[in-house]
C-alpha cells in the first residue's frame, strides 16, 4: 500500500478553498484597466499600516527588494556596513551586496536562534548604517534591547518580518518596533501572494519620503529623478488585491500554525527539541526541531511519509558569494546549522496529517 506523503507545504489547498473569491478579485482587477499602483495597492498599504500600528507602508516587488531599499535608505557616504545574522537564509546579505554595502555578522542565541544581543555591542561602530534583525521562523527577536544599543550610535534597526507577520509583543506588533521593517509576500509566507511581493513599514516620515523615491526611479515627482540608487520595485495591483483579501485571515492561520507546533512538542522524544511557538510573539512560520542526528531523523520521518526540509543548511559566511572575505567565527550559528530540521507546518494541514507527523515523531528513538 502506498500512502500519500504529508507534504512539507501545499499552496494549492488555500487557493482551492478560496477559488471563488480569488476568481472574483482577478476579474475585477482585469477589467478595471489599472494594473500597477491602483486603488487596491493604496488600500492594502493603508490596511497593513493599520494592522501593524505604523504610519506608512510601501508596497514593493519582493522581500529582498524591501531589504535592499530599506538598507539604501539608512546608508550614508560614511556608513556603509550592515550588521545581521548568518542563519537566516542569506536574504539580508544578498540585499546588502546588491546595495553595495558591507556585511558584518552577529552570532545568534542557542535558545531562540535569533540575534544574540550580547554579541552585538562589539560589532557596532560609526561605519554601521543598520542592524537587520530577523524574526526567524516566526519568533520576534528582542528589538527593544537592540534599539537601546543602536540609537545612541545613530544606527537604524531594520526588522526583517518576512517570517513573522502577525507576531506581537505588549509594546506593539513586530514591524512597529524598529526604525524600518520589511515583509515578503512570497507564496509560502504566512501572508502569501500568488506571485512575488513585499513591503516596507516605517513611522519615520523622512525615511518614508526617501523610500517612495527609491522604489520608483529616484523620483520625487513624475519624471523628476532626484535620488540616486532608485529602482523600479513595485507591488502589482493583482497581488495587492489578493493580499487585501487574505490579510483578515492571517491571525487564524497563525493560530493554527502555533497549534500544530504545540502538538509536535507534546509528542517529541527527548532526543528531538521542538523550538517552542507558544505565545503571540511567534507566528509558527516554520516548525523547526533540533537534533544530534539530522540525517537519521529525516530518514525516519521520510520512511513514514513525512516530508522535511532544513532552514537553512549553510550559514551566510560559509556561502560562496562571500568566499573572498575574511570569515568570522560564529560558534552558535555554525553548531545550530548542523542540528536543525523543519517539519510540515501550514494552516491547511489536516488533523489526520498532523497526527501522522506526530506518530512518526513519537516513534523516533529517545523516549
Ligand atoms: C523569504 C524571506 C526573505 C525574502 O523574501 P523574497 O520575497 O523571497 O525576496 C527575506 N527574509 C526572510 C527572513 C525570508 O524568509
Amino acid at each position: 500500500m502506498t500512502v500519500t506523503p504529508v507534504p512539507f507545504n501545499d499552496l494549492g489547498r488555500a487557493v482551492h478553498a478560496q477559488l471563488g473569491n480569488l476568481r472574483q478579485i482577478t476579474d475585477a482587477v482585469l477589467t478595471s484597466g489599472w494594473y500597477v499602483h491602483g486603488t487596491h495597492h493604496a488600500a492594502f498599504e493603508s490596511e497593513l499600516a493599520d494592522y501593524l500600528g505604523v504610519s506608512h507602508v510601501l508596497g514593493v516587488a519582493s522581500g529582498t527588494d524591501a531589504l535592499e531599499l530599506a538598507m539604501r535608505a539608512t546608508a550614508t557616504p560614511t556608513r556603509r556596513t550592515v550588521v545581521t545574522v548568518a542563519n537566516a537564509g542569506a536574504y539580508a546579505t544578498c540585499a546588502a551586496l546588491a546595495a553595495g554595502l558591507d556585511v558584518r555578522f552577529c552570532d545568534v542565541e542557542a535558545e531562540t536562534h535569533t540575534l544574540d544581543v550580547n554579541s552585538l555591542a562589539n560589532l557596532l561602530d560609526e561605519g554601521v548604517c543598520a542592524v537587520v534583525v530577523t524574526h526567524l521562523y516566526g519568533r520576534l527577536a528582542d528589538v527593544e534591547r537592540i534599539r537601546t544599543l543602536c540609537q545612541p550610535l545613530g544606527i537604524r534597526v531594520i526588522e526583517d518580518c518576512a517570517q513573522s507577520l502577525g507576531a506581537r509583543t505588549p509594546q506593539g506588533m513586530g514591524g512597529s518596533l524598529g526604525d524600518l521593517a520589511t515583509f515578503s509576500f512570497y507564496p509560502t509566507k504566512n501572508l502569501g501572494a500568488l506571485g512575488d511581493g513585499g513591503a516596507i513599514a516605517t513611522s519615520d516620515d523622512v525615511l518614508h519620503e526617501q523610500l517612495l523615491a527609491l522604489r520608483q526611479y529616484g523620483w520625487t515627482g513624475k519624471y523628476r529623478n532626484t535620488i540616486s540608487g532608485g529602482r523600479n520595485s513595485r507591488l502589482d495591483e493583482l497581488q495587492a488585491a489578493y493580499l487585501r483579501f487574505r490579510l483578515p485571515l492571517l491571525d487564524a492561520g497563525n493560530e493554527r500554525r502555533r497549534q500544530i507546533i504545540a502538538r509536535y512538542a507534546e509528542v517529541a522524544p527527548r532526543t528531538v527539541r521542538v523550538l517552542p511557538a507558544e505565545g503571540p510573539n511567534h507566528v509558527g512560520h516554520l516548525a523547526v526541531v533540533e537534533t544530534d542526528a539530522v540525517p537519521a531523523l529525516r530518514d525516519h520521518l521520510a520512511e513514514r511519509g513525512v516530508r522535511t526540509d532544513v532552514h537553512y543548511p549553510t550559514p551566510d559566511h560559509h556561502q560562496e558569494f562571500l568566499a573572498g572575505q575574511a570569515r568570522p567565527s560564529l560558534p552558535v550559528t555554525e553548531r545550530l546549522a548542523g542540528r536543525i530540521v523543519s517539519l510540515p507546518c501550514f494552516p491547511e494541514l489536516t488533523d489526520d496529517e498532523v497526527g501522522r507527523v506526530c506518530a512518526a515523531l513519537a516513534s523516533y528513538p529517545g523516549r
